[in-house]
């Protein structure tokens, strides 16, 4: 026997992959240079350079050590170098107890929903969202409920969430810098967050938690990102080197759950049961001891600018409407059809590989991922101009 619902999510697939995928086979067929793969947010700036001397010197240890098992939640010396970090930004008052190493965000994500939920809870999420909280959501047992975010400054409708909160509502989970709108939450927006969610708790006597998953938190272009465990104290925070240190093959990142967190001696234990049991232990012991070299490694965010910078002037020449970004490399595009499907059809018809916004729990728009290189944006401009003027702008 097979299980239908592992089979439906293998067969039907993500559309960022199943583009990501269109988008090199074309290119493989035409020529790179003539494809305008902004489907899949995989950086193509390199890592830093501390990342290649830290795995040269990894490369000097015994074989048994270099690629042995490390513990499960992760080396005490890498958790002591992500909790040292977070308290020097954040003043966090972490410890190494409160960390655990995991295999990217994806699994930051999907261990926390398995320890915060139970059959039949509900998880909401902010739409447009990330497509893979669905699948993590319902692979927990838990129910997706989406609330459409403020249609004009895309952060959180507050109202709509409160509205959005039952007795089953187990976390709501919130993404800052926002995949895929380049939104920041904002202090104030946070502060509302919380009290609506406080608010909620002594309504129906439940307690919710805020799930505030963070790959892009050090992209930004100007706008603070709020540490939401200051706001909120039942949080937990995600993270992955996947976009700051452009590291995504690598599959390392974290949760740390703050000591502040009411649940906190409760929940410690229920993640590290969560990654045992869905088999996320012992992240890459290579790229663990990578952390622990470039915990402070700062993210080639002049890169992205200078994408940023070139696209929308382009686009905002050519009349497209979009999201101003603030943080992350996504830019959110206003479809030139109503449909965004049909708008993605004729896009691709000039080599340019957006992702339509229905996947992401919204319609009519696109996701333009820009942490390609310059040049691919730069030689993309006369396939935008193009495909504006078949819509007559
Ligand atoms: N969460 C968000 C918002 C993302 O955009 C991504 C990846 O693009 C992930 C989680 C998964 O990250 P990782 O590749 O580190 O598992």
């Amino acid at each position: 026997m097979i299980n239908e619902k592992m089979y439906a999510y293998g067969a039907s697939k993500s559309s960022i992959r199943e583009i990501a995928a269109y988008g090199a086979a074309r290119a493989a067929e035409i020529g790179a240079d003539k494809v305008f793969n902004f489907s899949i947010g995989n950086p193509s700036v390199p890592a830093p350079d501390e990342v290649r001397r830290s795995i040269e010197r990894s490369l000097t240890m015994p074989a048994t050590q270099l690629h042995g098992y490390t513990p499960a939640n992760g080396l005490p010396e890498c958790r002591s170098a992500v909790a040292g970090s977070l308290n020097r930004r954040f003043d966090a008052g972490a410890t190494a107890a409160d960390v655990y190493m995991s295999v990217g965000a994806a699994a930051s994500v999907s261990m926390c929903l398995h320890a915060l939920t139970n059959p039949g809870d509900e998880v909401i999420v902010i739409a447009p969202y990330f497509p893979e909280y669905r699948v993590w959501i319902e692979t927990s047992g838990a129910t997706c409920v989406e609330v459409m975010a403020d249609p004009t400054t895309f952060q959180v409708d507050c109202d709509a969430l409160a509205a959005a909160i039952t007795p089953r509502t187990a976390a709501v989970i919130i993404d800052s810098p926002n995949n895929p709108t380049g939104a920041i939450y904002t202090a104030e927006t946070l502060a509302a967050v919380a009290e609506t969610l406080h608010a909620a708790e002594a309504r129906l006597d439940t307690s919710i938690t805020l799930l505030s998953d963070e790959p892009y938190r050090e992209i930004t272009y100007g706008a603070d990102v709020p540490w939401v465990p200051d706001v909120y104290d039942r949080t937990v925070v995600c993270y992955s080197y996947s976009k700051s240190l452009s590291l995504p093959g690598e599959r390392i990142g974290w949760v740390f759950v703050p000591s502040t967190n009411p649940d906190h001696d409760h929940l410690v234990p229920a993640i590290a049961g969560a990654g045992r049991a869905l088999g996320f232990v012992c992240a890459p012991a290579l790229f663990q001891r990578v952390i622990i070299d470039c915990v402070d490694v700062p993210a080639d965010v002049a890169s992205y600018a200078a994408n940023r910078a070139a696209l929308t002037e382009g686009l905002t020449a050519d009349g497209y409407e979009y999201v101003e970004p603030d943080g992350a490399f996504y830019l959110w595009v206003k479809s030139l059809d109503p449909d965004a499907n049909a708008f993605f059809e004729r896009a691709r018809a000039h080599e340019l590989l957006p992702v339509p916004s229905d996947s992401f729990g919204c319609a009519g728009w696109v996701r333009v991922s820009y942490c390609v290189s310059l040049a691919t944006i730069e030689a993309s401009l006369p396939a935008w101009r193009a495909l504006a003027a078949e819509y007559g702008r």
